[in-house]
């Protein structure tokens, strides 16, 4: 629950006389609303070093900040970078702030300090809820000539990646079982309902140009922070239920586009992140994977064999399994 509104200092205190004296309530030194700029933020050597991590300048354009085996690439007034070798996008350009490269405080917080430092945290349980998007009179998007409809490739590797989670013991809960349209708002609170731990919406990509092709995630955009996604959807600067998870949403997402990157070794088209009305009103953590372009020709021919969503979804189940057991354990330990 939110405590917002619930300030310690907002203690009424009644006029009334009463028997007993009341009690004199200090008030206690407040913390500013807005903190002061930290002097960590001026630079990337600096914002670097603030999480643990190293940067160093590779080149002229490029930078590498490094933690471990981690490694960010960033490169000079570009929005695109690089995480462990798949493309992840900046909510702002990597550019000169007054005078210094470094990454802007939205991405800072968003970007560097969740891949660079996961948080702890568990899931609050072990059901994974998968939303197979769209559905009955949404067909979402559509290639004519192969006859094929999105709803019934997001239908068909949810329930491939159903079974698989179920092989792995965790309970799985679809948005949707057959072809029925299921209202946006309605898929989040069915996975509230049913106290989903992690929440996966399955969907296919459609773009103008016919060329374009590849794989893309999507987490529930920061508050304040730009959305990454073509179309800006929804963009506002309000907090979401689902921006209590900024920090695993990061991971778990990261984790799941570059599975799909490494497995399928299709274009990647990057970790992006977009107010997406499923994804707002989320208690647990949650991604939308775009599976590839159905108007794409050349793509959607391999979208259409049972043989690739088999892929799909094994690429799936092993990155949420994967996470969701690196979340148990620290719950038992
Ligand atoms: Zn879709």
């Amino acid at each position: 629950m939110d405590s917002e509104g619930s300030g310690e200092l907002g203690t009424v205190v009644k006029s009334e006389p009463v028997s007993e004296p009341v009690p004199v309530v200090k008030p206690k030194p407040t913390e500013p609303l807005v903190k002061p700029k930290p002097p960590w933020l001026a630079g990337i050597v600096r914002q670097a070093k603030h999480v643990g991590a190293v940067a160093k300048r590779i080149d002229d354009d490029h930078w590498q900040v490094t933690r471990g085996e981690r490694v960010l690439t960033l490169t000079d007034g570009s929005r695109k970078a690089e995480l462990d070798g798949a493309v992840l996008f900046l909510n702002e350009a990597f550019s000169r702030r007054t005078g210094i490269l470094a990454l802007s405080d939205s991405d800072f917080e968003s970007t560097l300090a969740p891949a660079m430092m996961p948080v702890a945290g568990t899931l609050r349980s072990n059901v994974i809820v998968i939303d197979p998007g769209h559905g009955g009179s949404e067909k979402g998007t559509t290639n004519d000539s192969l006859g094929l409809l999105e709803k019934d490739l997001n239908l068909d590797v949810s329930m491939r990646l159903q079974s698989l989670l179920e092989d792995q013991g965790y309970k799985v809960v679809l948005t949707r079982y057959d072809d029925r349209l299921v209202p946006l708002e309605e898929r989040s609170k069915i996975a509230n309902h049913s106290n989903a731990g992690l929440f996966v919406s399955v969907h296919f990509n459609a773009a103008l140009n016919p060329d374009a092709m590849g794989l893309e995630s999507y987490i529930l955009t920061s508050p304040g922070a730009v959305s990454t996604n073509d179309r800006k959807a929804g963009d506002d600067a309000q907090r979401w239920p689902g921006n209590a998870f900024d920090s695993l949403n990061f991971e778990l997402g990261f984790r799941i586009h570059k599975q799909l990157i490494d497995d399928l070794q299709r274009v990647d088209r990057g970790f992006k992140r977009a107010r997406f009305k499923v994804l707002k009103g989320l208690e647990c953590p949650g991604v939308l994977v775009e599976c590839g372009f159905v108007s794409n020709d050349k793509e959607a021919l391999l979208l259409n064999t049972p043989v690739y969503r088999q892929k799909l979804a094994d690429s799936l189940a092993r990155s949420l399994g994967d996470f969701a057991k690196s979340r148990e354990g620290e719950k038992r330990s």
